[in-house]
């Protein structure tokens, strides 16, 4: 990897760093003395030995700028393991954490990060008018509710359904752009990481495709580290109960669900298909649509019934946006597989109607908030370990 010549920026300390992030949700890690236990049983510590106190340290002492442009803050998988042995009870595992939402809500420059992680009153509030908001839209648009079949894009048109999607795709993805934008030109500046270092010859191209390929397929998709690195002794031996295999049912079940509402939706558009048109069961979109949708709300399910119970200390400490983010998961999945249940049965069930729009409401809300929810870890992390496996690679390559 190439570097340039990077001129210290000046340090900014700020007094108030660690009292904002107890904000959300820290518990208080001024009593960590360093002495190293976190480090020394911590899965993921890297090659220099200081993860993650050095992360610890910079809350301690108000590093901000060091602190949101770490890419180790993403590296940590919540396990907790750093948490039980802590001879201080400064719960490291949970301050991880709090300073990922922290590093989330100061990329978001709109502020709705900030207000749903620190005011769970307002945040309320604003996920209930949302999810109204979507409520009214489709129910202002609804048309006639035919009873000879249940036929949803009748009652609420396809299109009103498609521009509504696309308008919040839209804005979505602005805000993740933006938020990215300020993550990268973070990493990039304490890591000395440039344009030439990423695309300036072949070296350069191959080294940041291998990075790439490392980041999204290998740990985010395959989930490597969370396979190999995060298995405590704590862990159920019940293969289905594994945290990895669970994390795996949601993600994978809920890139599922996305993939099946894409490709039915453009299958209709170029007619490979009627629309409206109920498919067999076996129809291999809507196949993939069922087999995702049981596989998110069954590890939404045990996941939410793990935090109910405490199973171990890094679920000790739910937060609302925990809850409210498991809680929006579950009620889509469900009402996703309430409204196809209601396709097969006898008969043409008024509810079916109602079930959908309060699906289609719930997806739309889902989507418009998941930049400022748990849910952006999705896409920091990968970022965040795409610069990692490039820092590695610099590393490995001869020097020359
Ligand atoms: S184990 Fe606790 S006291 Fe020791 S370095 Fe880690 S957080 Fe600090
Ligand atoms: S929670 Fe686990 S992965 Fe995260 S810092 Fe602690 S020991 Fe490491």
């Amino acid at each position: 990897m190439t570097t340039t010549e990077v001129v210290p920026k000046p340090r900014v300390v700020d007094t108030g760093l660690l009292a904002d992030i107890k904000r959300y949700g820290a518990a208080d890690v001024s009593a960590c003395f360093s002495c190293g236990n976190c480090t020394a049983i911590c899965p993921m510590v890297t090659n220099d030995g200081t993860f993650p106190r050095r992360l610890i340290r910079y809350g301690q002492v108000g590093l901000k700028d060091e602190l949101l442009s770490s890419k180790e803050l993403w590296l940590c998988y919540h396990c907790g393991q750093c948490t039980v042995s802590c001879p201080q009870q400064a719960d490291p595992g949970e301050y991880m954490a709090a300073a990922r939402r922290y590093a989330i809500a100061n990329y978001d420059k709109t502020r709705i990060a900030r207000m749903l992680y620190t005011k769970p009153a307002l945040a309320s509030v604003l996920e209930v008018l949302v999810a109204a908001a979507f409520a009214s839209v489709f129910y202002v648009a609804h048309g006639t509710r035919s009873t000879s079949s249940l036929a949803f894009f009748s009652f609420i048109p396809d299109s009103v359904i498609h521009w509504t999607g696309v308008g919040v795709m839209i804005a979505a993805l602005l805000v993740v752009a933006f938020g990215v934008a300020t993550m990268v030109r973070g990493i990039a500046r304490q890591e000395g990481v440039t344009p030439r270092a990423l695309w300036g010859g072949r070296a350069a191209l191959a080294s940041a495709w291998r990075a790439l390929w490392d980041a999204f397929a290998v740990d985010a998709l395959a989930q490597r580290r969370f396979r190999e690195d995060c298995v405590t002794e704590n862990e159920p031996t019940r293969w289905f109960e594994r945290r990895w295999v669970v994390h795996g049912a949601i993600m994978w079940g809920f890139l599922g669900l996305l993939a099946a509402t894409i490709l039915d939706y453009a299958f209709a558009l170029t007619g490979v298909r009627a629309t409206g048109a109920v498919e067999p069961v076996w129809y291999p979109v809507r196949l993939l649509g069922t087999l995702a949708g049981v596989a998110m709300v069954w590890g939404v399910s045990v996941m939410l019934v793990k935090r109910l119970r405490h199973v171990k200390p890094s679920l000790a400490l739910s937060t609302q946006s925990d809850w409210v983010f498991l809680v929006m998961l579950w009620v889509i999945g469900v009402s996703g597989l309430l409204t196809e249940l209601a396709l097969y049965l006898p008969g043409v069930p008024a509810w079916g109607y109602w079930m959908f729009l309060f699906h289609v409401s719930a997806a739309m809300e889902l989507l418009v908030l998941l930049p400022f929810m748990k849910f952006a870890h999705a896409i920091y992390r990968p970022v965040a370990l795409f610069f990692l496996s490039l820092a590695r690679s610099a590393r490995r390559a001869p020097a020359t």
